[in-house]
């Protein structure tokens, strides 16, 4: 590898990351309390992040309420909106270099990977404008002298929380939703990852986004996100994140009957069939799994090789693996990175003693790159599990650590694909369509990918089974999420009424 990382400098990255509150960065008070925030193929801190306590969530609530009681956003013509979401989008566009740059300083993911994912933010926005401006209801004139219409209304104000995988394809994702359909928004953004997107919200605010509109506040989870969870001001949350907070901010908003979005974790298959391209099978679980240095919700970290192709499949991926370029995240050469920060990289190092004592055989990789300390470089680790019932093939591991199962049926593989807590997503490479059409109708995943690495349908839903979600991020799905349904009748002509209470009466 060549871990040259350390002695880039990090050009653009704001000292520090303050809450942006109806428009205006917060000025710093004394007495808050600062986080570092790392580059982490160095270890160095390059920015401080100021924690928002409860009263500044609590201005941020007072800003997108007033942007949305008072509006004009809430109310504003839709084609006036679009207008501004549009601005946005070339806003960020014009500053994709510089976005990326902070995104890859702030996440260590590599800048090629990193590109695609800010060219997706751009997209979200005018994605987003597209369907609230063709945004329709409907009518009932089937009970005659009666006309009933249904009309979507923004919902109100969001909270909306997002990880430190994707900072800026996720948070805009959400930010633009919501905004779209009239809504207006306080993000909270990973601890870990809160750069790029701070300057994103601070371009939005420069294209004629009116203040209040978007708030962002910054923090841990357990203090900033708690209270922004909490907020009575608060009509609904949107959460991407891992299933045990997702599980946590569902209590508290449910305490309140805030309706909630939530895209969490996975552990999804990636089935070799025996008769699949190999060559792309293998291209393409390479990518499943490494890609984003594998901290990926939609991984395809389990992967499932029929047994009669084991042998030769798992010996080409772990060649191609120990040949992973690992280094500079900034470097456009580099396949693999650093991961988000040090308790994480230990916790994905954590899983290769679990899988021992699992009774998994380790095939490649399971260290940390000594040489690249202080950098969190880990290599990319395989293993060959003995059944899907061991930790390594149950939970979540979040890094670039790849799980082999071998299986003798199409029956068997679905039942292994299904047999997990969660059902995000599922891949199948295999030449035969009957295999395509069974596992496309029996794997319980959101979301089935046939002989493709992940290819994101922006306009179709997407969100998980089980443990993995609830409800869908998409165009008709997020419209069903940030809208209201309301129900109007009128009469055509004046119907006859039963007069109560008069003395006249028959
Ligand atoms: P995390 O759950 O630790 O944190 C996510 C966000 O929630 C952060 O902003 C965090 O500060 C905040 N948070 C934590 N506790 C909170 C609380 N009690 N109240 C309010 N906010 C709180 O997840 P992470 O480690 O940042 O991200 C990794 C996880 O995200 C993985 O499990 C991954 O699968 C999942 N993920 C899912 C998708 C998807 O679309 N399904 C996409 C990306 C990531």
């Amino acid at each position: 590898m060549s871990p040259n990382a350390a002695d880039r400098v990090p050009l653009g990255c704001p000292d520090r990351v303050v809450s942006i509150i109806d428009g205006r960065p917060v000025a710093v008070s004394r007495d808050g309390r600062d986080l570092p925030v790392v580059y982490p193929a160095s270890g160095e801190t390059i920015s401080l992040l100021r924690e928002a306590d409860e009263a500044e969530v609590s201005s941020a609530v007072a800003a997108a309420r007033a942007a949305f009681d008072q509006g004009p956003w809430s109310r504003m013509d839709v084609n006036q909106r679009k207008d501004i979401l549009y601005a946005i989008r070339d806003r960020l566009r014009g500053h994709a270099e510089e976005l990326a740059h902070l995104e890859v300083l702030n996440t260590g993911i590599p800048i090629s990977h990193v590109q695609g994912q800010v060219q997706r933010m751009t997209r979200n926005f005018e994605f987003f404008a597209e369907v609230a401006s063709t945004l329709s209801g409907e009518t009932y004139t089937q009970t005659s002298g009666y006309l009933t219409y249904v009309t979507r209304e923004p919902k109100g104000v969001a909270a909306l929380i997002s990880p430190w995988n994707a900072p800026l394809a996720l948070s805009s994702m959400r930010i633009a939703a919501c905004i779209a359909f009239g809504n207006t928004c306080v993000l909270k953004p990973s601890e870990y990852t809160p750069v790029a997107v701070a300057r994103m919200v601070e371009l939005m605010h420069e294209c004629g986004l009116p203040p209040g509109v978007v708030n962002l506040v910054n923090g841990r989870g357990a203090v900033t996100g708690a209270a922004l969870v909490a907020h009575p001001g608060i009509d609904m949350v949107g959460f991407t994140g891992g299933t045990a907070t997702g599980r946590a901010i569902m209590q508290a908003a449910g305490a309140k009957l805030k309706p909630c979005i939530l895209e969490l974790g996975g552990k999804s298959a990636s089935i070799i069939d025996c008769g699949a391209d190999l060559d792309r099978a293998l291209d393409g679980a390479l990518l499943g799994i490494f890609s984003n240095n594998g901290q990926q919700c939609l991984a395809g970290s389990r992967i499932l090789v029929h047994r009669a192709v084991a042998e030769r499949f798992i010996a080409r991926f772990v060649e191609r693996t120990r040949n992973l370029r690992i280094g500079d995240p900034m470097d456009p050469g580099t396949e693999i990175g650093p991961l988000a920060y040090e308790a994480h990289l230990e916790r994905v190092l954590s899983y290769v003693d679990v899988a021992r004592a699992d009774g998994a055989r380790l095939l490649v990789g399971g260290r940390r790159v000594e040489e690249a300390r202080p950098g969190y470089y880990m290599q990319p680790t395989a293993v060959l599990a003995p059944s899907n019932g061991t930790r390594v093939c149950q939970e979540e591991i979040f890094g670039p650590f790849a799980t082999f199962l071998l299986y003798d049926s199409l029956d068997e593989a679905i039942r292994i694909a299904n047999d997990s807590p969660f059902g995000l997503v599922c891949y199948l490479w295999s030449g035969d369509l009957q295999a395509a059409m069974r596992v496309s109708r029996d794997v319980r995943a959101g979301t089935v990918w046939i002989n493709t690495p992940m290819m994101r349908e922006l306009r179709a839903p997407f969100g998980g089974f089980k443990q993995s979600g609830v409800g869908r991020d998409g165009a008709s799905s997020s419209a069903e999420f940030f809208t209201e349904l309301k129900t109007t009748t009128i009469p055509v002509d004046p119907p006859a009424l039963r007069r109560l209470g008069r003395d006249d009466r028959e």
